[in-house]
């Protein structure tokens, strides 16, 4: 996962020894509009301590005009439980478009069943001999097939139907800073997919790189550090 573009365009800079970013110095901006004072003289010091006091009071409007897109290489379970996030506006590369399909996710742990939560998986599991070769065997087939069925003139739209859901898919996502910390909040948790967890930490530190203050406020209140 990589993020293409910001807005406001991503600057983190240093005055005065501090490190401050322009995208965290947007959501004060913002929210001086209801002072009517949008000015952004205002010293960096002033307002980030603004910030604080939005995050701090719950005023969470000021904090959707920042606005990131990024683009990302998951497997097709992992994109499914993505696009579930209304709040994300998204576009995927096709299946009816396209036969370029080459990827599969396979695992090299195999998780067991946690116990009491369905959601979770836990420990490792010794599969019999032979068995992990088997799944290889039939994620490279399905990959196989689809090839040989669009090479004999079927529609890619119907080709597809015998890809794995472990193919990897592209995705492009447009969200605002409030929201993406809503899907980071729930796909960083310890309930989420594992590999949906991976894309999130991996989301996550792409964005404190361009929003290190509020990522830092966030990181503290969901104790990610
Ligand atoms: C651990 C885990 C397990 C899950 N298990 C399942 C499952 O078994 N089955 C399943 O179907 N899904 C499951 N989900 C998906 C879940 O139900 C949500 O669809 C997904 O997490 C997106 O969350 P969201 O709707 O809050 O996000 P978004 O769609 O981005 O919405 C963000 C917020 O906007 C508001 N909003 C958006 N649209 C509406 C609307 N139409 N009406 C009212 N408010 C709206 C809500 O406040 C919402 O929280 C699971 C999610 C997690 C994290």
């Amino acid at each position: 996962v990589r993020i293409i573009d910001t807005m406001p365009v991503n600057d983190v800079y240093v005055e005065d020894g501090k490190v401050y970013s322009k995208l965290d110095l947007a959501v004060a901006q913002a929210a001086r509009i209801s002072l009517r004072t949008t000015d952004l003289d205002y010293k960096p010091e002033q307002a980030i301590k603004l910030v604080k006091t939005l995050f701090d009071l719950g005023h969470w409007s000021p904090f959707e005009q920042v606005v990131i897109k990024f683009q990302c290489k998951v497997p097709l379970f992992v994109a499914v439980q993505l696009i579930r996030y209304r709040s994300v506006s998204w576009n995927m590369k096709s299946g009816r478009y396209t036969t370029e399909f080459h990827e599969v996710y396979k695992p090299t742990v195999w998780r067991g069943k946690h116990p009491t939560n369905r959601q979770m998986g836990q420990g490792e599991v010794q599969l019999p001999e032979g068995l992990p070769q088997e799944v290889e065997a039939y994620l490279e087939w399905g990959l196989a097939l689809h090839k040989k069925l669009a090479h004999h003139g079927v529609e890619s739209g119907l080709a597809r139907i015998v890809l794995p859901e472990a193919i990897f898919t592209e995705m492009q996502g447009t969200v605002n800073a409030r929201m993406l910390v809503h899907l980071l909040a729930q796909r960083m948790a310890h309930d989420a997919q594992q590999e949906t967890q991976e894309f999130a930490r991996a989301l996550c530190e792409q964005w404190r790189a361009v929003m290190p203050y509020f990522g830092a406020l966030v990181a503290q209140q969901e104790g990610w550090e």
